[in-house]
């Protein structure tokens, strides 16, 4: 008897109608004689409003706090409850766990908490008695069980994978509102293609992108312990897109995908000592204050005296890292501070990137030609990102997509 884990999405799950169509895609699986544990996301937006209504109700609450994941948790918890009514109503056991029953015991801090472990014993023992386990997605507890935590935004893909982990299931489903993962966002480029089979690297590097029809952590999670996944549309009979090891990967193709992130903000350090330790003093001084930093691009006036570093945060942490370097000003001098989250990271994706040459040519020249200015470069062996101005998302998703052949089939013969 195979043990398969199936993830609805907050748009899988937006009203009883959409539940009940998730519901009868359990049953499918159920009436095969698999065992079945679904994670659920909260419905719709539920989330979100749930966020508002905490900011509504203390100015100055904190959007990562233990009463805030108390909040939101319950958002999880209303779609379990409702999805094991949908299943019962046809005909299957079913129970809903919420993050305390099972308990999936998570570290680190509120609104972001990290999995430490999952309890299977009384998972294990409801789908031998041939009932669906629901669990909630995104939330577990911290401290022993003393408060609820969940796991940051989209984190109940993170959820289902680690359960599935836990589980030793075979298979992970993950049903949402596109039929699977493409080359791009489907709703930015209408010609995106959904790709067949995906391989664990690349995923992890779309997510990690922005690609966000799987959250980053759930992406690593499934490389890290190997948990085969199948994304696909709650709402079509597409077989999806499957995300397993292979080395054949998508496409042997240069260029297999693109994403694009508008959750960045750029920096830029204007007039700094051209002297060594300064870039060490500015960074340590973000990492002092648990900034992240992503693209990073140094230069130098003509005559060498004063150089000038321009970089990127998370737009959450823009403020922040201000004023943390306006501290730091007597130690690492610079003439000016300018800031702007008007800007949007696009990347190019593929695992055989390395091994073809003008690719970051190609797609300098695309922008170019289309008058778009490139602020930052950042390189990996699989992926070129550029930051832009975030007017240009859509022309630039669009050229990009055209001129690297995206929307063609893969077997047939590509320009590089
Ligand atoms: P869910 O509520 O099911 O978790 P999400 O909204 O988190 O769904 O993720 C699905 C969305 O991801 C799609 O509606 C699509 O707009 C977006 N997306 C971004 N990049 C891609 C991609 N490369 N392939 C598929 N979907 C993508
Ligand atoms: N409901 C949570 C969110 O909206 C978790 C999830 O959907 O994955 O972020
Ligand atoms: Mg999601």
């Amino acid at each position: 008897m195979s043990r398969v884990v199936q993830k609805f999405g907050g748009s899988s799950l937006a009203d009883l109608a959409c539940m009940r169509r998730a519901a009868q895609l359990v049953a499918q699986r159920w009436h095969q004689g698999e065992q079945v544990a679904v994670v659920v996301s909260a419905m719709g937006e539920r989330t979100d409003h749930l966020l508002a209504l905490a900011s509504e109700a203390s100015k100055s609450h904190a959007a990562a706090s233990a009463e805030t994941d108390a909040l939101l948790a319950t958002g999880e918890q209303e779609s379990a409850a409702l999805m094991a009514l949908c299943l019962q109503n046809i005909g299957l056991k079913a129970r809903s766990f919420a993050g305390w029953q099972i308990p999936v015991e998570t570290c680190g801090p509120h609104g972001n908490a990290r999995v430490q472990q999952i309890a299977t014993t009384t998972l294990l023992e409801t789908l031998r008695q041939k009932a669906v386990a629901v669990c909630t997605g995104f939330q577990g507890t911290m401290g022993g069980g003393k408060r609820i935590a969940t796991l940051g935004r989209g984190g109940s893909d993170t959820s289902a994978v680690l359960l599935a982990a836990a589980l030793e299931a075979d298979l992970c489903e993950i049903f949402t509102d596109v039929e699977g993962v493409y080359t791009t966002d489907p709703r930015i480029v209408t010609t995106a293609r959904k790709i067949d089979t995906i391989d664990y690297e690349e995923m992890l590097e779309m997510a990690a992108l922005g690609a966000r029809v799987l959250e980053t952590r759930a992406a690593s999670a499934a490389m890290r312990f190997r948990v085969p996944l199948l994304i696909r549309s709650t709402f079509s009979d597409n077989p999806g897109t499957s995300v397993f090891a292979t080395d054949k990967s998508m496409e042997q193709r240069s260029v297999t995908a693109l994403a694009y992130s508008d959750k960045d903000a750029k920096i830029a350090l204007v007039g700094l000592d051209n002297t060594p330790g300064i870039a060490g003093k500015i960074f340590a001084q973000l990492a002092l204050n648990n900034i992240s930093v992503d693209m990073i691009v140094q230069g130098t006036t003509q005559d060498e005296k004063k150089a000038h570093i321009t970089f990127t945060v998370a737009k959450a942490d823009k403020e922040r890292a201000c004023s943390a370097l306006e501290e730091i000003r007597s130690e690492a001098p610079f003439q000016e501070l300018r800031s702007d989250d008007k800007v949007i990271k696009i990347s190019l994706i593929g695992a055989g990137m390395n091994s073809y040459a003008g690719v970051a040519s190609r797609m300098f020249r695309t922008l170019a030609d289309k008058g778009i200015n490139i602020q930052i470069i950042a390189t990996s062996e699989i992926k070129i990102s550029v930051l832009i101005a975030a007017d240009y998302l859509e022309l630039a998703m669009r050229s990009l997509h055209a001129v690297f052949e995206l929307q063609k089939d893969p077997s047939s013969p590509s320009k590089i």
